[in-house]
Parts: structure tokens; C-alpha cells; sequence
């Protein structure tokens, strides 16, 4: 299937684990499904995987929800959204992944699986002892009705049977960036796709609600190629036809290193909001990042940078990000604002001082700053020079602001 000549009604999503606020990296996932989705005048889905207990951060589908409204990116379905597949929480959709597997069971597809952590452990360590790479064995693979009653009360997990699914020596990727991937069948042994508390495991969940919600296009982050064998054979098993794939490449920070939702001097979403940059900018800069359609020296609409999108022609390396270079875009945007828009955007960041006077003070404010600010928070140091009437701000508000 090609971007240009769709067959189904383009359904991309965008799948965040609510783990943490949304980095760079997970934004720049969200804008191209978003430039692919108003490309192709598709549909986008916002999915929340908060199937990973240990993982889950509370507070972060509020962060992720607005920080995608910040952007100016609104999903067609999604948590509070509603739309013809609800729900869109992974955790809402238990019973769903649950009957799914209990079908692969019938069919043959998955096992019980009553090995214990120690037991696991242990394989691990035989297989990492005798140098090879460790992965279950199948010890419960063939056990019979009998042996499975035996065990009672045991606690068990369900594995997917990759001896049944699998054919030939190689599972091959089509993937709109890395164009042919193929990998090894005997790459991996049979894994989990329901833990002992019933919660699906993301190679499952993801494969089982990205085929009931009609998702034709996966479009995500380079990390997940590695589970893309696994859940090929999910559809397989399934009997569903797996979508099309794209995987970006990651983002890097400046240094090099991977980045992270909670670490790192790279700042999140949230935090550049805060710094003074504008949503436009970051759009901006992250639909440039490895697009050789589209440099960013100019500041475009998402529809107009939409239309020059070409997935296919991403650029396969990672690519770090240039905390320089946003700052550039930045200023690039403020200075070819007009005066009222600038002014809404700087309002937030003004102390109220500032808010009260006169409203034509303000403007001349913001007018007279806008060659010279590259964050809507440079304006801040300005303030003393113009408004000299009044009062200096004490310490607790500049600490504030
Ligand atoms: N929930 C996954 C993540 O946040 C994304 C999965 C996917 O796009 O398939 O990394």
C-alpha cells in the first residue's frame, strides 16, 4: 500500500504508555501520525497503554492529552473522546485482550504457562552460562489436560505458541522507512501475553486493539521494530492482516544519548511550554526532524506541511535534537507574528503589574520587543525598561515568574 493510493480509509493512532509527560521523542511520533493523518484525510486515534502496572504515572494522560491540544492536535477518538471502538484505555479493554487469548487458546495459538519466577530465573541463567542468548524454553508448551489440572491452583501466564504461528526461516517487515526487514523465525521463543494477574502484555494488547479498531498505518518509534516479528505472528495467529508499519528513528539528545520521559537535560514538552516556546515552533521543528521535504526556515501550517509529507522519505538515522536550532524557529515564529497573536502569547508569562495597565501599553510593549526575544519569556527582562512606572517586582514574583 502506498501514502498516495490508500485502499481503506487511513486509521493511524498514536499509543502512548502513560508513564511519564510527553519527551520530544513521543511528540515527534504524535506530529507525523497527525501530518500522515491530515495527508491522507484520515482518521487519528489516541490509545492510552497503561496495561504496564508498575510503569503507570497517574497524573501523566492528563499531561499527554494536553500537550497534544497544546500542539494543536486533536484526535478524532479517544479517552473523553469517545468514538465507534471505545473504550481507548488499554486497562478498559481487559476483557477484550482476555477473550482473545482464551481463543488462541482453543485454537491452539497460546499455552498455559505454570513455570515461577525462580524457574525462569534459572533458564536464564543456565542459557546466559553456556553463551547463548536466553529465551523459555517450552517447557509448557506440550503439557497434557491432565499435567494442566495437576498443577490446581498454580498461577499461570499465557504464552503465545510461536512454533504453531510461525512459517519459513524469516518473518519480513514492509516498513514505509526501513523498507524490507526480515527477521530470524527462531529469534525469540514463546512469549507472554497475559501476565498471572490477567493484564495483557503491550505485544499482544497493542496487535489485538490495533486490528478491532481498524488501525491501517503504525506509525511509532524505531525501539518497537524489535517486537514487530512477534506481533506479526499475533495477527497471523489472528487471522487479520497486518497494517502497514513506519518506524522513526529515535531522537537523540545533543550528547548522543537516548531520551528520556524523566531524566535528561533535554526538556520535555511541558517544560518547553514553560521556557517560552511556542507550539508552532516545536511543531515545526519536530516535522522537520530528518524530513527532507520540509527545513522548517519558514513557519507552516500543519495541513500546509502536511501536504509535502512523504513518510517513505524520512530519513533512517537518528537524529538529535538541536536545542540551537528550536530556539531559531523560535524567534523566527515571534518575529513573523502579528502584534495581537504575539500579545496573547506573551500575556501568560507577564506579571500582573504588567496585565493591569493599559492595554495599548501592552501592545506597544510586545511590538517594540518582538525583534528581539527568541522565548516568549525573554520578554520578562524588558518589562523594567518599558513599564518604569511601576513598581519593582519583589523577590517573591520574579522567583514566581
Ligand atoms: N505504548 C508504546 C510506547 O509508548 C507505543 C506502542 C506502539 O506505538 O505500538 O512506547
Amino acid at each position: 500500500m502506498t501514502t498516495d493510493t490508500p485502499s481503506l480509509p487511513v486509521r493511524v493512532r498514536f499509543a502512548p504508555s502513560p508513564t511519564g509527560p510527553l519527551h520530544l521523542g513521543n511528540a515527534r511520533i504524535a506530529v507525523a501520525n497527525h501530518l500522515f493523518r491530515l495527508k491522507t484525510k484520515g482518521a487519528l486515534i489516541l490509545r492510552i497503554e497503561d496495561t504496564d502496572a508498575e510503569r503507570f504515572d497517574p497524573n501523566s494522560e492528563k499531561l499527554i492529552i494536553n500537550g497534544l491540544k497544546w500542539l494543536g492536535i486533536s484526535p478524532d477518538e479517544g479517552p473523553g473522546l469517545g468514538g465507534n471502538f471505545a473504550p481507548y484505555r488499554q486497562g478498559e479493554r481487559n476483557n477484550i485482550h482476555k477473550k482473545t487469548a482464551e481463543n488462541l487458546l482453543n485454537d491452539g495459538f497460546c499455552f498455559k504457562c505454570f513455570c515461577s519466577d525462580a524457574e525462569l530465573e534459572d533458564e536464564r541463567k543456565n542459557a546466559m552460562a553456556m553463551g547463548i542468548a536466553p529465551r523459555y524454553l517450552g517447557k509448557c508448551r506440550d503439557l497434557t489436560e491432565s499435567e494442566i489440572i495437576a498443577n490446581g491452583d498454580k498461577p499461570f501466564t499465557i504464552r503465545f505458541n510461536v512454533k504453531k504461528a510461525q512459517a519459513g526461516r524469516e518473518i519480513v517487515i514492509k516498513d514505509l522507512v526501513h523498507k524490507r526487514v526480515a527477521f530470524p523465525t527462531n529469534a525469540f521463543g514463546d512469549f507472554v501475553i497475559l501476565r498471572a494477574d490477567g493484564s495483557a502484555v503491550y505485544n499482544f494488547s497493542s496487535v489485538v486493539d490495533d486490528h478491532l479498531m481498524g488501525i491501517t498505518h503504525v506509525i511509532r518509534g524505531e525501539d518497537h521494530l524489535p517486537n514487530t516479528p512477534r506481533q506479526v505472528l499475533v495477527y497471523k495467529a489472528l487471522k487479520a492482516r497486518p497494517p502497514t508499519f513506519a518506524h522513526l528513528p529515535l531522537l537523540l539528545t545533543s550528547s548522543g544519548k537516548k531520551l528520556k520521559k524523566r531524566e535528561g537535560k533535554t526538556p520535555n514538552l511541558e517544560d518547553l511550554r514553560v521556557m517560552g516556546y511556542t507550539h508552532d515552533a516545536i511543531l515545526n521543528y519536530l516535522a522537520s526532524m530528518g524530513n527532507p521535504t520540509f527545513n522548517a526556515k519558514e513557519i507552516l501550517s500543519a495541513d500546509a506541511i502536511a501536504k509535502k509529507f512523504e513518510i517513505e522519505r524520512l530519513g533512517r538515522g537518528a537524529v538529535k535534537v538541536d536545542m540551537e536550532k528550536l530556539k531559531w524557529i523560535n524567534r523566527r515564529h515571534i518575529r513573523g507574528l502579528g502584534s495581537d497573536e504575539l500579545t496573547e502569547m506573551i500575556r501568560p508569562f507577564l506579571q500582573t503589574a504588567v496585565l493591569d495597565d493599559d492595554e495599548s501599553n501592552i501592545k506597544d510593549f510586545v511590538v517594540a520587543i518582538r525583534e528581539n526575544i527568541s522565548l516568549l519569556t525573554d520578554s520578562a527582562k524588558y518589562v523594567p525598561i518599558f513599564f518604569k512606572h511601576l513598581p519593582p517586582m519583589n523577590d517573591e514574583a520574579k522567583e514566581v515568574l
